[in-house]
């Protein structure tokens, strides 16, 4: 039986740009969308290290511009995954940021925090982005959340799935689940239709973000839900758009004034923030208007563009989308006809162009637009959470039923891989085969786990290896069995086994070499301890700071009033002068002092000032005053 975890869970879509949270509401009968502390629903993916603080979400954003170096973003693209993987490497080249990698090849990011140089993991900045996450949700259900439901796109591997569960342990969160994407987005499309959804139907996930493109075949089938087949490229969205946008202007500003603003980052920026405006407006209307005022050395920048200009500029990327669909449907041997529902997910699903492609390539067929591109996913993964937790009701029965997105086997001799579990094998599964040694008396080998489609196992991603030792002596070709076991969140266990006369030995893989030990995830959510205590420090010190500064504004507007300054005793107003200029002195420094200097100065302040106005208040005469 599953188990049941206690108090409602929350479900969240960690994504790469923005994140989403929702949770189930049992006395509505829905899901709840909770929203930030800026009233969105959902909240940017970024991490933003500054000298004075660390921000995350929509402040992290709004700062990027001013502090490119040390502002993360993307730490989804780099979770479980190696720094020397090829994929890294190109990302590397487009981020801002610095990335390294440890001894371990595993990729760190490099940030000034404070001052001082740290190296993040990627599982750290995800932690952060978790806790706003965790803290968006408190805030909403004024209780502490403990469980969670994460989602993760289809094609995550197992490193990757691991990584993303021990960034929410690091952010204090059990992670209960780890559902695919696509899966919740089904779930959500699932719960929007309930009367459609009878007998079986072929659910078509077609998700266009901001920099990921994922397309899926879900069926669903007395409320078990089953990813069939995936498919998709990691660098297709929204931003892609945006830069065609861009070096298209760049052009026409280049043609009009003769001048190129490629070499410049800040007009660069400026063009490209009004290129994504300009790109929401044409989802909607046939022309906007581009405008920036002083893009470049002065010179205001205004250009229309039409619906059909965009699309033009981008319909190479639209056919590609559209090539994707089709191999996904090639993988899952099913013909589009077969399809019963086109559910769009991802912001950049709302080009009516790429709306108007998919629907041509069905045949004609509606799109199904009743569910919300941005939330659809947390809403899917608050279902799922839901049904984990203990007492919560309501809530629709569903089943979950996932493939595998990866062949997953063992190198053979002659570095030949092995399939034990062929990709798009439904999860949990466990497989066992039987393997041979290749020596006389071979007493130990060696089984290195692969994932990936390539015969030749050192093409393929490996995940990890260990040693089966104590072998019985015995000619070769003598029998061992590995036994490979992946559970309901997609992690993977191997374990090898030999079992001759009794002699056994088995091992289980537990961590490969990119996941963190649990000393280190121990360690890092001490850390994050230290993040969040430094946090509310540093907010205590800007409340401090700021009622500082309103006192010092009310003092100065008091002493500069003829009516109270005339009854001030000089004793008294050269006192309250001094105060003033020491007091921002102090606050027009680099306020690098610690909170106490702050609540020190502020209490330094009112007994000079209270004393001298309680005596104008008692109607005190100059006189008496400096007499006094
Ligand atoms: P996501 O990663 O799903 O949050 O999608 C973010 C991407 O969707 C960004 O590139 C946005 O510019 C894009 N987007 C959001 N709304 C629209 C819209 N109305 N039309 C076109 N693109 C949009």
């Amino acid at each position: 039986m599953t188990e049941k975890y206690a108090a409602c869970a929350i479900g969240i879509d960690l994504g790469t740009t923005y994140s989403c949270v929702g949770v189930w509401q049992e006395q509505q009968d829905r899901v709840e969308i909770i929203h930030n502390d800026q009233g969105n629903n959902t909240t940017p993916s970024f991490v933003a290290f500054t000298d004075k603080q660390r921000l995350i979400g929509e402040a992290a954003k709004n700062q990027a511009a001013t502090n490119p170096d040390n502002t993360v973003f993307d730490a989804k693209r780099l979770i479980g995954r190696k720094f020397s993987d090829p994929i890294i490497q190109k990302d590397i080249l487009l981020w801002p940021f610095k990335v390294i990698g440890d001894v371990n090849d595993k990729p760190m990011i490099v940030v000034s925090y404070k001052g001082q140089e740290k190296e993040l993991s990627a599982e750290e900045i995800s932690s952060m982005v978790l806790i706003k996450m965790k803290e968006i949700a408190e805030a909403f259900l004024e209780a502490p959340v403990k469980n969670a439901v994460v989602t993760v796109p289809a094609y995550f591997n197992d490193s990757q799935r691991k990584a993303t569960k021990d960034a929410g342990a690091i952010a204090g969160l059990n992670v209960i689940r780890i559902i695919n994407e696509p899966t919740a987005a089904a779930i959500a499309y699932g719960l929007e239709n309930r009367t459609r959804c009878v007998g079986e139907r072929n659910v078509f996930v077609f998700d266009l973000g901001g920099g990921t493109f994922d397309v899926s075949l879900v069926t669903i089938k007395d409320n078990v839900f089953e990813v069939k087949a995936t498919s998709g490229n990691t660098h297709l969205g929204g931003e892609d758009f945006d830069n065609r946008m861009v070096e298209y202007l760049a052009r026409e500003f280049k043609k009009k004034h003769k001048m190129d603003i490629k070499g410049n980052a800040k007009a660069l920026r400026k063009l490209r923030k009004a290129c994504e405006r300009a790109k929401r407006t044409l989802s909607f209307a046939v022309d906007t208007t581009i405008e920036v005022d002083a893009l470049f050395e002065g010179i205001d920048f205004s250009f229309p563009i039409s619906r059909g200009r965009f699309e033009k500029i981008n319909m190479d990327l639209f056919e590609e989308c559209m090539e994707t669909v089709e191999r996904c449907l090639t993988d899952a041997k099913m013909k589009k006809s077969s399809v019963d529902d086109v559910v769009l997910i991802g912001g950049s699903s709302r080009i009516p162009k790429v709306q108007q492609l998919l629907q041509d390539f069905f045949n004609g067929m509606e799109l199904c637009r009743s569910i919300n591109p941005d939330e659809a996913v947390a809403c899917g993964a608050a279902v799922q959470a839901a049904l984990l937790s203990e007492g919560v009701k309501n809530v629709p029965k569903i089943a979950l039923s996932d493939v595998t997105p990866l062949s997953l086997g063992i190198a053979e001799e002659g570095d030949l891989m092995s399939v034990v579990i062929p990709r798009n094998t439904t999860i949990p599964v466990k497989k066992t085969e039987e393997y041979v040694t290749i020596y006389d008396d071979q007493s130990s080998l060696l089984v290195e786990v692969y994932e990936g489609e390539r015969s030749r196992a050192s093409y393929n991603n490996l995940l990890g290896y260990f040693y089966l030792t104590g072998i019985t002596p015995a000619p070769r070709g003598h029998p061992h069995d590995v036994c490979f076991a992946i559970d309901e969140n997609g992690i993977l266990t191997v374990s090898a086994k030999e079992k001759t006369n009794g002699n056994m030995n088995e091992i289980t893989i537990t961590n490969d070499t990119g996941r963190l030990s649990p000393e280190k995830i121990r360690r890092l959510i001490e850390e994050a301890e230290n993040y969040k205590a430094e946090d509310m420090k540093f907010k205590k010190k800007v409340k401090v700071m700021k009622d500082m500064e309103d006192y010092l504004y009310d003092m100065k507007k008091l002493v500069t009033d003829k009516g109270v300054s005339s009854k001030l005793s000089t004793v008294d107003q050269v006192k309250i002068n001094s105060a003033i200029v020491k007091g921002k002195i102090l606050l027009g420094g680099d306020q690098q002092e610690d909170t106490f200097v702050f609540v020190n100065m502020l209490r330094e302040l009112k007994s000079i000032f209270e004393p001298a106005m309680a005596k104008i208040n008692n109607g005190w005469t100059n006189e008496e005053s400096d007499n006094d």
